[in-house]
């Protein structure tokens, strides 16, 4: 499944998805923007059920999962 179908409404490139955290809440965030030009296209996320989805998704790919090697 692809983290984000979004893409930059300027060159169609899709949209690379950050996790940063805010310096004076220290809340995580997302953070969108465009592979090729982040003038094209920037956009955060504050929505917490979706960060948490995100972050749960990162972690379960980050994380080597032995039942699951070929
Ligand atoms: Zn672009």
């Amino acid at each position: 499944m692809n983290q984000t179908d979004l893409i930059c409404p300027i060159c169609s490139q899709t949209l690379s998805l950050r996790i940063a955290k805010g310096r004076k809440s220290n809340k995580p965030f997302i953070m969108l923007k465009c592979a090729a030009d982040p003038r094209h296209f920037r956009a955060f996320v504050g929505d917490r059920t979706y960060i948490t989805q995100v972050l749960d998704q990162l972690e379960a790919k980050t994380k080597p999962d032995k039942t699951s090697q070929p």
